[in-house]
Formats: C-alpha cells, structure tokens, sequence
C-alpha cells in the first residue's frame, strides 16, 4: 500500500488516460497525470471515480469450483487436468479462451502463448471482436498491416475533424474535451459528426449528418465521386502510393453519382451532404474518427475501408493533422491487437498465411505445436460450445452472456460446455452463474503491466495495494496452469516484467517481414526501467525517455508486398435484418456517459449511478402517437430473436423509424431490460463483428398480465 501518488492509467475506456493515485485514509483518491499526453490531466466521470472501484464490494475473493470455495492448488490442478483429458479424447480444438480489452498485454501474450503455441488451438478469441475488429480487417486490407496511423495529437493540428458513429462526449470523453479546446484555440476548425442521433457530440457540431443508419458506404462513396468531379484527388498520391484506384472510383461512380438520389438514400438534405464533401475537399487536414457506429456492422469493414479510401484518394494521410483514425473502445484493446489475441493473429502482428511468420513464431517459443490456421471468432466460438464441439472454455475478464449477441444462446452454450472456467475480479456476473470453475483475478490498482491506447500509446499499470482476498493477476494464473499441463519451461516468468521483455524481443525479430510494431528496444530493460517505464507511442524508435516522431506512411510506403496501398472496391449493402411491418423500427444501441460494459463495477459507485439511475429506450414523438407509448410508461420491444421490457423517453434526439437502448444493463441489474436479448448474431463477413446497431423491432406499451 503506498500513499505516494503513483502514475498509472485509467481502466475504462481506449483513450488511455494517465492517472495519479495513490492512498490516504485507506482510500485511493485519483487525479489526471498532467505529463501524460493522452489526456494532459484532465479525466472524465469515469476516470474520477477510478479510486471507488478498489475495494471489496462485489468482489471474487477466492477460487471456487462448482460453487463451494477451494484452494488456488485445487483449482488449476482441476483446469489443468480437465484441459489434458479434453485434449487427449476430442482433439486441442475443443479448448477455447475468450479474453478481454481489460486484461493487461502480458496477461493477453501468455494466454495467447498457452493457446496458440501449446495447447494447440486456435480457438481464442476475445470481446474486442465486438468492438474494433472490422477496422483492423479493413486495415489490413488496405495497409498490408493493422496500423493505426493516427495520433492525438493530430486532433489540435486538423482543420476538419469528422466524427462518424461515434458519441466522443460520453464515450471518449477526453477526446472530445480535446476537440473543445482545440476549437477554442483555433475557431475555423471544422466538425462534421455523422450520426443518426442528435448526441451531444452531434450537438457540438458546425455540421450534423444524421444519415439513414447503416448508409455509411453510401455518403463515402459519394464523396469519393465528389471529389473525382470537382478534381480534388491528388493524383501524384495516387500514382505513386496506391493500386486499384480505377476500379473503386468507378464503382463508387456507379453508385452514387445522381446526388439527389444519394441524398434521398442516405435521408439527408443534399444541401447538407454537399457541405460535408465540399469542406471535406477544401480542407488540406482532415482526421476522420470513428468508431463502433462504423465498425459494428454487418458490412462493418467495408464501411472502414470507405473511408480509408477518401483519405488515400486525397493523400490525407501519413501527415500532422491527417488522417483515418480509428478508436479503440477498451483500455488495452489496442495491446491485444499487438500481442495476437484475436483468433485470426499471431502475436506481434505476425501472420498466419506466412510460412516466414510461423517458422519464426514456432522457433521463438520452441514448440512444435503451434496453429496453422486462424480459429473461431467469438460468436462461432460459443456457438460452437452450443452444438458440443467445444468442451472447455475459459473466459477471462469478460461477461458474453449479456455482452455477445443472442444472449439466450450463449447461455444455451455455456449450460452446454462441460467446463467452463472464468476468471474476473467480481464475483456476481450474469456469466459467472454458469461457471464451474471461479478463479479471482486482480481488479484495477491491485495489479501491473502494460496497456496501449488507440494512438499506440503503451503505458503502465501499476499497483497500489496488495490484491484483495486470495486475488492473483491474470498472467499468473495462466502461467499456473500452463505450468500444470506440463510447459514449464516456456511459463516460468518470475514477473510481468519478464513476459513484457520477451514480448518486446519478439517484435523486434529479423525478417519478420512487417515494419510497423517494433519494441525490440524493450528487450533488455532492467527490473528498475519497466517499473518507471514513461509513455512511449509505437514505433519506438529512440530510447523511452525521448519522443518518437516517426509517423506511420509519411513516406507513402505500406506494408503491403508491393508497398503501396490498396483502395477496396465497396458499395453499399443493407444490413442483415430489414425493418417491415412486423418489426417497423431500427433499434440502437451504445453507451451512456458514466456506465462502463455491463457495470459490473461501475454499478457499485452511486455517483456513476445519478446520470441515468435506469434503462431507457428513446422513441421520437411520432413513433410514440403511432404506436400509443407514454413518455415514462413502461413498453415492450420485440425483435425476431426475443423481447424486453423498459421505459420509454420520448426524446427528438432519435428520429422518427428508429429507437435507442443503452447496452450496459444486465440479467442481474434489470431482468428484463437488457439488449443482447433482441440482437441476431449477424456478423460481418471479413471481422466477424457483430450487427449491434441495427436490430428491426416493434415496440408497444407494456400490459401486466
Ligand atoms: Fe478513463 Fe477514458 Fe475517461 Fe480517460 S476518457 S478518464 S481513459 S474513461
């Protein structure tokens, strides 16, 4: 326990914020680190109320199998076990882990190490899969490589900012105080939000799109074509730095070159659409954020690469104040991205279509069993547990039961599993109830490692106490059980910092064919470096105590094997499920300002609670006169998967034909009101990310019987 202030970073959201803590009258009281230049001190409501998430209310205290406490001996011998006899009868592939943005990247390199490279499944996936994986499909379609080439810092540099599907006030919020401040400093910066509510992001805006949801292809297309039509491409750019050009620009054409017709699709003004491509034409730094309202889709990485290609068709790119940039939901979703915690990488953005990549890999680790191809995404994964061909799986620091699509059938397909492990630091989760095996995982303050935020930004986490009850860091009890099966050898770290240097000399491995995460400089950092570890932003390219200014594609060099960039050809598709006269209205969903996932631990903080103390839905006065909903008044919602019940706010923030439902609350928080119950599992065909924005319902006042 130390009543020092301690620099760490904030648990909630990708913005990665620095923190100051430490403890005074057995509390932990928190400020911003105004040397961290994620966030220069500021905090949102979140980050404020960090210190109140340390303590035991709620909390996993100790392991416990088939709901009776044991020892942490028993337990990893009863997974270790359990795993062997599983392997040994159905094959590595019947294993599968589902990890989580909240596990530190030492926590996330040794389960994908344990999966990958020794067990010998590919079956692990994590719940980033529901937020950012359609942007790093489309990434790697256009760059060769998942490169983020944005930078914060880019946000007070831009003369337009455009801002799609993303509310930054209440889910990046320091972002979003960025962009404030920056427009003070600088009034002829221009915002565009792109969104079919009025957010209070919407509300900040010089210009408000609020497109027909689901249309994004549509305006980017259009604007590819606008700026074809008023010859404000940069053809020098194009020539040198990019293939395929021809062929997108005439489908894009093709599309949307009547732009009355277009303005009529996307359900705005043409006047409105003109002004968005228009400044979007005459501004030389453009950065355009986005995030889940683009990437949870099922044509989510089309919708990227749509925008991905106006940046490369303009050469508004690789430049300060330029770019694509898009923003990661969780505080390491990022770090998982680098160490291979998605079912379809290798760690440190290795490949697995690259016989260089897996000999290296196979060499690195020393084992003769690591996959060959990419494994399940996280709705096949415990789909697959449904239908019996997964027999184990081990769930860290995540809740799918209420997070995932279709809730009913993951909780068909965790009754169904004949082991299912989680590990969290809290003890009531919806998924929980379905354990067999409890494993309590350090929470926030109480453990150590690294995480990187959406600009690529690597920061520590650091302790402040001892964890809780018999609580373990994450990275420990993998390497316990890795250690238990058998792999000594390669799971005998003494420390995160161990793991974090193996990580690093990994990155930095010669012929790995791919130039963008390198952080071989890390390898031989002493005990005393890692602990003062400062900032530093990917590439690493100088020693950790100076700036790196090395910008990914200043020189207009991809990692694609011809290194130029590769425009996709996308045109418009319409999501999965239409609306009809049974389901009339699109149901939406996100975030609200001061609630984190499905609140497992911001719903213990009464003061994250007063903002909005119960679920809603939002219904456009119109669609209340036509379907006889109240303001207040209890309703149903009905899609073709299942029903909820919840009070409508009658609120001309949503437009008419559509409806919008936080996400946060559970089975345990409010029965009936949580919105995975109405959401198919429809996913995108290249990320596998589901279509959670996007659900046709019918809505109608709620009758007790
Ligand atoms: Fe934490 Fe995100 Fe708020 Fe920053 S903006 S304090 S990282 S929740």
């Amino acid at each position: 326990m130390t009543n020092t202030w301690v620099k760490t970073t904030c648990a909630f959201c990708g913005v990665g914020c620095g923190v100051e803590a430490r403890v005074s009258n057995n509390k932990i009281i928190v400020r911003g680190d105004k040397q961290h230049p994620a966030n220069f001190g500021r905090l949102c409501s979140k980050g404020m109320a960090l210190g109140e998430i340390v303590n035991n209310k709620g909390r996993l205290l100790q392991p416990y199998i088939e709901g009776k406490t044991t020892s942490w001996q028993s337990a990893i011998v009863k997974i270790a076990t359990a795993f062997k006899q599983i392997i040994d009868r159905f094959g590595p592939e019947a294993i599968g882990f589902y990890l989580s943005g909240q596990l530190l990247t030492e926590d996330y390199y040794v389960a994908n190490k344990l999966m990958k490279g020794f067990i010998g499944s590919p079956n692990i996936d994590t719940n980033s899969r529901l937020c950012m994986s359609s942007s790093v499909a489309a990434h790697k379609r256009a760059f060769g490589s998942d490169t983020v080439p944005g930078c914060y810092e880019d946000l007070e540099k831009a003369e337009l900012i455009i801002i799609t599907g993303a509310n930054l006030a209440w889910c990046h919020p320091v972002l979003y105080q960025r962009i404030m401040a920056a427009k003070q400093q600088t009034p002829n910066l221009k915002i565009v939000v792109i969104d079919p509510r009025k957010t209070v992001t919407a509300q900040m805006a010089d210009l408000h799109l609020p497109i027909q949801p689901g249309t994004d292809v549509l305006l980017f297309n259009g604007l590819l074509h606008y700026l074809f039509q008023v010859k404000k491409l940069n053809h020098h750019f194009i020539q040198q730095h990019t293939e395929g050009f021809s062929s997108t620009l005439h489908a894009a054409r093709n599309e949307a070159h009547d732009l009355l017709f277009l303005a009529k699709q996307l359900a705005v003004s043409s006047d409105l659409v003109t002004q968005f491509y228009h400044w979007f034409s005459e501004a030389d730094k453009v950065v355009t954020l986005y995030s889940q309202g683009i990437n949870q889709s099922s044509c989510g990485t089309d919708k990227v690469n749509s925008i991905l290609n106006c940046h490369l068709a303009t050469g508004k790119i690789g430049k300060p104040g330029c770019g694509p940039f898009s923003l990661t939901g969780q505080p390491n979703a990022m770090g998982g991205r680098e160490v291979g915690g998605m079912a379809n990488s290798l760690a440190a953005h290795l490949e697995f279509n690259n016989s260089q990549h897996y000999d290296l890999l196979s060499h690195f680790w020393q084992t003769d069993k690591l996959v060959k191809q990419p494994g399940l995404k996280a709705v096949d994964l415990f789909d697959a547990a449904a239908k019996g061909k997964i027999k184990a799986i081990w769930i860290m620091g995540t809740n799918p039961v209420v997070s995932l699509p279709n809730s009913h059938h993951v909780i068909a397909a965790l009754k169904n599993c004949p082991l299912v492990v989680v590990s969290d630091c809290m003890f009531e989760t919806d998924t929980n109830t379905y354990a067999n095996v409890l494993l309590p995982a350090a929470g926030w303050g109480e453990k150590s490692g690294m995480v990187t935020n959406s600009e690529r930004r690597i920061s520590r986490q650091r302790s402040l106490i001892n964890p809780i009850g018999e609580a373990k860091p994450d990275w420990w009890i993998i390497c316990q059980v890795a250690k238990q099966m058998g792999f000594s050898q390669a799971f005998s770290y003494s420390s995160e910092a161990d793991i974090f240097k193996e990580y690093a000399a990994l990155t930095g491995l010669k012929n790995k064919g791919t130039r963008d995460l390198d952080l071989s400089l890390f390898t031989n950092l002493t005990t005393q470096e890692y602990h003062d570890f400062t900032p530093v932003q990917w590439p690493a390219i100088k020693n950790t105590k100076q700036s790196n200014n090395k910008r990914f594609f200043a020189d207009g060099k991809f990692y694609t094997q011809t290194t130029k960039a590769q425009f996709i050809t996308v045109s418009y598709k319409p999501p999965a499920t239409k609306t009809n006269s049974t389901y009339p209205l699109i149901f939406n969903t996100g975030r609200i300002r001061d609630q984190w996932h499905t609140m497992t631990r911001t719903s213990f903080i009464p003061k994250l609670c007063t903002h909005t103390p119960e679920p809603y839905v939002h219904i456009n006065s119109l669609d209340a006169t036509t379907f006889s909903i109240k303001h207040d008044e209890l309703v149903q919602l009905t899609s073709h998967i299942g029903t909820l019940i919840t009070r409508a706010k009658v609120s001309e923030k949503i437009l008419s034909g559509q409806v919008f439902m936080p996400m946060h609350w559970t089975r345990m928080l409010s029965s009936s009101s949580h919105v995975s119950q109405l959401i198919a599992p429809n996913i995108d065909p290249f990320s596998g990310q589901p279509e959670s924005k996007y659900t046709p319902v019918a809505i109608s006042p709620w009758q007790y019987s």
